[in-house]
Parts: C-alpha cells; structure tokens; sequence
C-alpha cells in the first residue's frame, strides 16, 4: 500500500469511508465485496484498493481470475483461452494506459475468412471478398462502392439486424454472410435482432482486410491471465475463488457491493430469467504447427454447428510444434456469455435496472451485470467511469 492510499483509507479521523452513512465495515473488515473476478470486478478491485484505499474482497465462482478474458496453457502447453477468442482492440488512450500498467503488448491485427463453399474469403466483406465471389476485378473504392450500389437493396427504416447488411450488401451476400451465422449464433433470426449486432461488422470497398480498424489492437504480452494476476496483487485486496457470491458469509460483506454477475440472478430472477446466449467450447489439440491460415475462420452456413474456428498461435505469436484451437457451437444452455440485444430483452433489463437503481449501496457493472454487448475496453472503460463516481462519494477522498 502507498502511504497515500492507506492515509486516505483511514481518513483524517481514523473512521469508515462509506458512502452510506452509519453502515460499519463487515465483521471481516472488507469495506467492499466484489461478485467477478473478470474486467468490470478486477478493474474496480485494482482502482478501489489503489486509488481508493479500500479493503476489497473478490469473490469468484469460478476456480480462477479475469473471468471469461481466462487463458492458460492447455496440456500440450499452448496458450489458450478457455472461453473462446478474446482480442484486445480500443480506441480509448485511457484504457489502454490504465492496462499498460500491468502488461505489456503483442501487436496484433485480427483478420478473419469466412468459409464459402470451397473458398476462404475476407470477412468483413471488402473488395476482394466481391471480386473472388462474382469474379470481378475491380481495382479502386469507386469501383467497389458503384457495384455495391448495384446490389444495395435500400431499407427505408433501418430497424433490425437484417435491415442493416440487407441495406448496404444486398440479399445474396446477406445470406451467405450473415443470415446463418447469426441463426446460428443467436438461435433467432436476424430480423428479430436489434441492428447493433450486426452493425458490429462493416462492410468494405477497400481492400483492408482487418476484422478492426480500432487505433489499438494488441494482445497482452504475457497473456490475459497474467495481466489479471498484476491487477489483483495488492495488500488490501483478498481473493475467494471457487466461492458463490450468493453463499458469501456475512461477515465477508463490506457495506458497499460491486456485482458484475447476471443481474436477474442478483434479484432472484423476480421477473423471470433475462435471456442470454451460450455457447460450448469444443477444445482440440493437433500434431502440426498451423491448422488454418488466419486465427479465426467463421462458418456461416447453417449446416455445420460451429460458428467458427479459432487457432491460438495466431493471436499469441507462440512457437509450438502443436496447435490449438477451439470450435464455439452456440447453444440454449449453458454459461450466460452474451447478453441478446433486442427490444423485448430490453424491457424485461429496465424493470431489474430499476431495482438495481434502489439499491442504495450496491453497484451493477460488466456485461452481465449491465445486460450490455460490451467488448473488454468498454468493460474497462465503464469500469473506470463506475469508480471516479464512487470515490467522489468516498467521504474525505481525493480522486486520482
Ligand atoms: P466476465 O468476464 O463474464 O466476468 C464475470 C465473472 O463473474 C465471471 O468470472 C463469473 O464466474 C463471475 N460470477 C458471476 N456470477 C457469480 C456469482 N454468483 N458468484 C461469484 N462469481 C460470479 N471482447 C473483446 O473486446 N474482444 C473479443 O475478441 C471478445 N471475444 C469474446 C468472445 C467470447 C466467446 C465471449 C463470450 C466474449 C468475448 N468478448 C470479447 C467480450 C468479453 O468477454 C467481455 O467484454 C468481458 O470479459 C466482460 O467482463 P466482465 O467482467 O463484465 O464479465
Ligand atoms: N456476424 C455474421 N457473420 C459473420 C460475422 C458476424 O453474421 O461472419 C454477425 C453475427 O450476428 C454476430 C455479429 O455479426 O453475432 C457480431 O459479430 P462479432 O464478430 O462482433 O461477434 P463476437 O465476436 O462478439 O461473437
């Protein structure tokens, strides 16, 4: 602990720095429990022991730390990511030097093919995605843009995840790029999406073939898990792993909470379970150095299950005589990876962010916890933003 940091967490008086008046430390002496032990809790853990100088108990269900972000060297020593391909793209400078000062970075520019057929073509569609499927030579933007044009079916009001690609590729491309995969991954139809989802994906009329365009795209150096590790390690952080939050003893609760879990779960699932999208990781190991030329190939049509393939050695730079890769094949059950971005969805959120709201000493943050299709930056971010608004409510704190 910095002197600073343990001045302030004591106070000029030696009391408690709690945002409601009155309310003692728990029993165990943790000014704040935090339910995740991923980017929302880690970073809010790391900031409110750091800056804050607070006493912070992480709790994690799960047996390890950085939550879905996990990766660890699989039984043929490859560096994997147990819960799918996460890359690190943002850009946000403050993000990035908040997480520079626990890791350094790989530079990594993710490109991705998507299967079509016999063929492997960049994904998102640029232009030489158009030339290799309607065998075409077209050389500038203009060009690109002026046939796009020409399959262009134009959607008055841009209202669903459809109407997005189907307004600015068409529905042939639509459909052979989007409406599987997203069927697939969604288990819904894309018209029954909100069109953020796949405004995720742009489409091209240059030859770039990066899956982002972000100022920042880098891999942390020595792993997610590591990085983790160097957030968390601070004296006035404890760590339970394998535990419940829900089952947390008493006298480990501090009087503030931060809970980056299911929000419908925080509350009993009251007004029945928000639904989410899980997926089954299929992990393999092969006896060559490389199984597929990019790091991740996406399979779009509707007769394989997976949505796509992802060789690890690509995002990691790692030197292996064998390789990994995971098959994610999208299913009902399961852990709740995505939050589903759509209307009805959004309702039922709004009824338990009301509830959340009248919590008065506990805050929702995360993907589950905001019911939100964040990527880790804006975790990261919000996680940032959710801490500058409570050490402002620290009695007696001076922000850093
Ligand atoms: P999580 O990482 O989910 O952490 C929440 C933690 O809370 C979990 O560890 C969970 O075990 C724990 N928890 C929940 N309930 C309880 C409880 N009751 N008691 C105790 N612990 C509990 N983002 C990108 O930027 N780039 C990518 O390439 C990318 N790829 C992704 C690929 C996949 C397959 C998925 C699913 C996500 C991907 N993301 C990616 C998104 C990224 O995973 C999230 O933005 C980020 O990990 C969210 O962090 P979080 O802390 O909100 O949630
Ligand atoms: N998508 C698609 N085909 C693709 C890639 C993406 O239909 O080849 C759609 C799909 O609905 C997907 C969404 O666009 O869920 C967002 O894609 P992204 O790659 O951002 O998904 P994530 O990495 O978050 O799973």
């Amino acid at each position: 602990v910095t002197e600073a940091a343990d001045r302030r967490r004591r106070g000029p008086a030696g009391g408690d720095r709690f945002p409601a008046p009155g309310i003692r430390r728990g029993a165990r002496g943790y000014d704040v429990t935090i339910c995740g032990a991923g980017f929302a809790g880690a970073v809010l853990a790391e900031r409110l022991a750091e800056s804050s100088g607070q006493r912070v108990l992480v709790v994690d269900k799960r047996d390890h730390i950085a939550g879905n972000a996990y990766d660890h060297l699989d039984a043929a020593g490859v560096l994997v990511h147990r819960y799918g391909p996460h890359i690190f793209h943002t850009n946000s400078d403050d993000v990035v030097s908040y997480l520079s000062r626990f890791t350094r970075w790989r530079p990594y520019e993710h490109r991705v093919l998507a299967q079509v057929g016999d063929a492997r073509l960049p994904m998102p569609i640029n232009r030489t995605t158009l030339n290799a499927l309607y065998g075409l030579n077209l050389s500038s933007d203009a060009e690109a843009e002026a046939f796009l044009a020409t399959l262009a079916e134009p959607v008055a009001e841009i209202r669903n995840s459809r109407d997005v690609v189907v307004n600015a590729v068409g529905t042939r491309l639509y459909e052979t790029f989007f409406q599987g995969y997203t069927r697939k991954q969604w288990g819904l139809d894309p018209s029954q999406l909100d069109k953020s989802v796949t405004s995720r994906v742009p489409t091209r009329t240059s030859t770039d073939d990066r899956y982002f365009t972000d100022s920042f795209q880098a891999m942390p150096l020595d792993g997610y898990t590591r990085m983790f590790e160097r957030m968390l390690d601070h004296p006035l952080i404890d760590l339970a792993l394998g535990q419940d939050f829900h089952d947390l003893p008493a006298a480990d609760r501090g009087p503030l909470t931060v809970y980056t879990g299911p929000i419908d779960a925080y509350f009993g699932h009251r007004f029945g379970p928000l639904p989410y999208r899980s997926l089954q990781f299929r992990h393999e190991t092969h006896d060559k150095r490389r199984f597929q030329e990019v790091a991740v190939v996406n399979y779009p049509a509707e007769d394989v299950p997976w949505t796509r393939i992802t060789e690890y050695k690509h995002l990691t730079g790692q030197v292996h005589p064998r390789t990994s890769i995971t098959y994610e094949i999208p299913s009902a059950e399961g852990e709740p990876y995505y939050p589903i971005p759509r209307p009805e969805n959004q309702v039922l959120f709004k009824r338990y962010e009301a509830l959340a709201d009248a919590e008065r000493n506990v805050v929702f943050a995360g993907r589950l916890g905001s019911y939100r299709y964040y990527n880790m930056d804006q975790v990261v971010g919000q996680a940032l933003a959710i801490h500058r608004r409570l050490d402002a409510r620290l009695p007696g704190l001076a922000a850093t």
